[in-house]
């Protein structure tokens, strides 16, 4: 089954064409890793998805709940506020800079949405809270403020914090590129574990020893297109050039 379907998905800034007809799907319980040079569109791809970023044209379906750009007649976007609002249901966020409210303890962070979006009690948000810190090793942090923990740490809050809202997909933003090497592990490690308990994540990275482990499916993007997909061995075995190239950079 699909979690998300992107069809023909098109964006420019300023003239420069950055996402050139884009079609993507996501599967329940699938890991999809995306790949490529700088500057190929990933980010802007993954702002599609989640509506940080307005598509010129294309279309989101989240289970059947869709909605449809189209800048051309001077209307952005097809799809009633209730089907936008269950869309954003769907998903969870994960940024490269964390993003926490610096300002909020730990669990406080985790907390807000659930209690002041979702209405959920503040029991219910304090249990599942405090289930989150313990699977991401941090329960005796649930007080401190994000300025007193390592910026590995605070990203494991971050992740927390949107599993908290209990997403179908959850996406990564480089989840890892603002850590020193020695956190980036810790990260990833909470990234696996969520994978081993077969949550659906898509998510954009440089890592490409740790894309080749925990993804089922890869995208390789270039200059705004996906130029190659597939599983880990067919695309770090792809004949594509500009794969070889890029995986060479790398190496
Ligand atoms: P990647 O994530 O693969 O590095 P991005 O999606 O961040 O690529 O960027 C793709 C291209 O779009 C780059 O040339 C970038 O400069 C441009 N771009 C991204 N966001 C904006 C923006 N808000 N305004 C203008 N140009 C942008």
């Amino acid at each position: 089954m699909n979690l998300l379907e992107m069809n023909h998905v098109q964006k420019s800034f300023d003239g420069l064409n950055v996402l050139k007809d884009i079609s993507l799907s996501v599967k329940e319980g699938e890991v999809l890793s995306i790949i490529g040079p700088s500057g190929s569109g990933k980010t802007t791809l993954l702002r599609c998805a989640t509506m940080l970023e307005t598509m010129d044209a294309g279309e989101l379906n989240y289970l059947g709940n869709k909605a449809v750009w189209n800048n051309e007649h001077g209307k952005a976007v097809y799809a009633t506020n209730e089907q936008l609002k269950k869309i954003k249901e769907y998903y969870g966020l994960v940024f490269q800079s964390f993003h926490l409210f610096p300002h909020y303890s730990v669990i406080k962070n985790i907390t807000d949405a659930p209690i002041h979006v979702q209405k959920k009690s503040k029991e219910e948000a304090y249990r599942t809270a405090r289930e989150l810190l313990k699977k991401m090793g941090l329960e005796e942090k649930e007080n401190a403020y994000p300025y007193q923990l390592s910026g590995g740490q605070q990203q494991r809050v971050a992740i927390a914090r949107a599993l908290a809202l209990n997403p179908k997909i959850l996406f990564f933003d480089e989840p890892t590129s603002a850590l020193d090497p020695e956190l980036t592990g810790e990260v990833l490690k909470v990234i696996r574990s969520l994978a081993d308990m077969h949550m659906t994540m898509v998510i954009v990275t440089h890592e490409m020893a740790f894309a080749r482990s925990v993804s089922n499916r890869i995208i390789f993007m270039d200059q705004g297109v996906i130029a190659e997909q597939g599983t880990p061995e067919e695309l770090f075995n792809s004949k594509n050039i500009r794969m070889k190239e890029f995986l060479g950079k790398l190496n």
